[in-house]
This record gives C-alpha cells, sequence and structure tokens, in this order.
C-alpha cells in the first residue's frame, strides 16, 4: 500500500491513493482513471490508470476493443 504522506505525482495536489498501473506514479482520487477489465467469468478486474495511460492504447488494451 502507499505510505500516507505520499501526494499525487499527476496533480500534486492531493494525496495519493493508488498507483498508475501503467507507468506506476502515485495518483489522487480525482486523477485516476478507473479501467474495468470483464474478461471472462470472473467478475472483471478493475484496474487504475493515469489520464495519461488512460487514453495510450499501448497501455490500457480495454481501448484497443473499440
Ligand atoms: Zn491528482
Ligand atoms: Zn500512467
Amino acid at each position: 500500500m502507499l505510505e500516507d504522506d505520499t501526494d499525487c505525482r499527476y496533480c500534486g495536489e492531493a494525496k495519493a491513493v493508488i498507483l498508475c498501473l501503467g507507468c506506476g506514479i502515485p495518483l489522487c482520487n480525482f486523477c485516476v482513471s478507473l479501467e474495468d477489465y470483464g474478461f471472462g467469468c470472473d467478475g472483471g478486474k478493475v484496474v487504475a490508470f493515469c489520464p495519461d495511460c488512460f487514453v495510450d492504447p499501448d497501455v490500457n488494451t480495454v481501448l484497443e476493443f473499440e
């Protein structure tokens, strides 16, 4: 888990709550983009991306299916 005093690496103004799955930077609740990977019958898996990785098809592979 993240340490309590880690600031969001994207906006630098709020506390980070999760790491981007693509580039690994800490993100706060306001900057994180959650993607739902609904493969198989496992009920899917929610992953977190920063805004940059979220729109990058090389990182966010969900976009390729559209
Ligand atoms: Zn932020
Ligand atoms: Zn990222």
